[in-house]
């Protein structure tokens, strides 16, 4: 197997870069003439499937597309450019994928011009690019997560040959820098620091398509952070599918808190947070600088996944029920009024009414503000997927109604205890409620509908916390 630490941080030469630039210019002189001769610009339709990671690597796409003249559309239907960021996490989104690129061969037929491109995780999978390459031979790229930077080039090649190219490295490719981006919101931002997962937990198809851990360079983060501070960003949420393993692949005594103790001092930047965490890696060194960090946002996403030690052994991952729940008092030491949230995987192979049990108990025992919970599904490639021992639908699903009824009270009791405080919210926009006009987060991330005006979006204010929901809070400025 690769080794990170054999391999180190490679980043994708300079020449190259400037390569991809060349195509985005040349396509843009393509767009502007056709621009010309139509009267309209170009559109490209992108849909994103899975993770922040996933939306994340879509606004670099959008990005390049902007600087290759492309405008953004709304409905496939009225694009010159269709893309498919794909997942490959649950069995459901890749039907749906395939839904979709099913749905877009008469909108081909109509329009050979018209470029369809699908790429992200899923495409790193062999029998899934032979499936489109044999049933959907409409589409026009195809690319994997290693090698987006070469999208401009891969576009070019299509445009100009007017054939299929597909393109999926099957190795973890080099870090590129420099690429352009554009951002979905003007408020906040993510940052990918690393890329890939060395963990190989039973059920999980990450590692096997996003390659091994490979963190940018310190400087190359700091950079990018200090320019969405110039630009009013006032968030910014670290991504990587382990951000505690950070700087373990550059063997230069950096680490996951150093970096964050570096992005405190950026200026502008208000409110710093970061996903996913291991807990076999968080470290106290972490654990302090979080506590140091006035940035740092008293919130931590702490996946445990199961609460029975058997379960965790067999999902390989690393730590025991007494482990997560020393870790966290650990935590709760530094920094006592911290929010926790975790994910929760119900009915995972094996699973027994004891195990589950534990769960229930850790929920009782540790008081998450929030948990992500999952029915298991299987994962054709992964080795929980080969279990004899899966557990029935109508049982994982009892177990599932059970813990959120047990979670659910606990989110309400927890958000309870705010009423009357006082709590510092960034102001993100218009709520979805329409009786609460505006919306907007606490530093433990919870969300906080108030009566509200245009202005404020963007700044800090202070809410009074005024009524309580599972799921939410209700507040007046204070
Ligand atoms: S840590 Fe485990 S669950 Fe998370 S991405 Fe890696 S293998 Fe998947």
């Amino acid at each position: 197997m690769e080794n990170s630490k054999d391999r180190g941080n490679i980043q994708v030469a300079p020449e190259e870069i400037a390569l991809q630039y060349k195509y985005m210019n040349d396509i843009k002189e393509i767009n502007a003439s056709d621009e010309t001769n139509y009267g309209r610009k170009k559109k490209v339709f992108l849909q994103s499937f899975g993770c922040q990671m996933n939306e994340n690597d879509s606004e670099r796409l959008l990005g390049m597309l902007s600087e290759m003249g492309y405008i953004e559309a709304n409905k496939a239907e009225d694009s010159d450019v269709v893309i498919f960021n794909t997942c490959c996490v649950r069995e459901n989104a890749e039907e749906k994928v395939y839904g979709h690129l099913g749905a877009l061969k008469k909108q081909k037929t109509d329009n050979p011009d018209k470029i369809i491109a699908v790429c992200g995780c899923m495409m790193q999978q062999g029998e899934v690019v032979d499936h489109i390459r044999k049933k959907y031979r409409h589409v026009d790229i195809v690319f994997g997560t290693h090698n987006l930077h070469k999208f401009p080039e891969l576009l070019y090649r299509t445009i100009n040959t007017k054939s299929t190219v597909i393109d999926v490295m099957e190795s973890a490719g080099s870090i590129a820098e420099g690429m352009p981006i554009e951002r979905k919101d003007a408020i906040k931002a993510w940052v990918t620091v690393m890329y890939g997962c060395n963990n190989f937990c039973s059920y999980c198809i990450v590692p096997y398509v996003r390659g091994r851990e490979r963190s940018r360079n310190i400087d190359d983060i700091v950079n990018e952070i200090t320019v969405l501070g110039q630009q009013n960003y006032k968030e910014i949420t670290l991504l990587g599918q382990n951000v505690n393993s950070y700087g373990k692949d550059l063997g230069n005594e950096i680490s996951f808190a150093k970096l964050i103790r570096e992005i405190n001092h950026i200026e502008g930047i208000e409110r710093i947070r970061f996903m996913t965490s291991h807990p076999k890696d968080l470290s106290e060194e972490l654990i302090l600088a979080m506590r140091d960090c006035d940035k740092v946002c008293e919130h931590l996403h702490l996946p445990i996944q199961a609460g029975s030690t058997r379960i965790l052994n067999d999902m390989n991952r690393k730590y025991s029920k007494e482990n997560y729940i020393e870790l966290v008092s650990k935590i709760r030491e530094e920094i006592p009024d911290i929010a926790l949230t975790t994910d929760i995987i119900v009915g995972y192979p094996g699973e027994t009414e004891e195990d589950f049990e534990h769960t229930l108990d850790v929920l009782k025992k540790v008081r998450f503000d929030f948990a992500y919970t999952f029915l298991y599904s299987k994962r054709t490639g992964t080795p929980a997927a080969k279990s004899s021992e899966q557990v029935s639908d109508e049982v994982k699903k009892q177990r599932f109604e059970k813990l959120l009824e047990v979670q659910n009270k606990i989110s309400k009791e927890i958000n309870d205890k705010l009423l009357g405080k006082v709590e510092e919210v960034l102001v993100e926009g218009l709520s979805k409620n329409s009786i609460w006009n505006y919306t907007g987060r606490t530093r433990a991330n919870k969300i906080v509908n108030f009566k509200g005006s245009k202005e404020l979006v963007g700044r800090l204010i202070n809410v009074k916390i005024t009524g309580t929901q599972t799921w939410s809070l209700e507040g007046e400025i204070y």
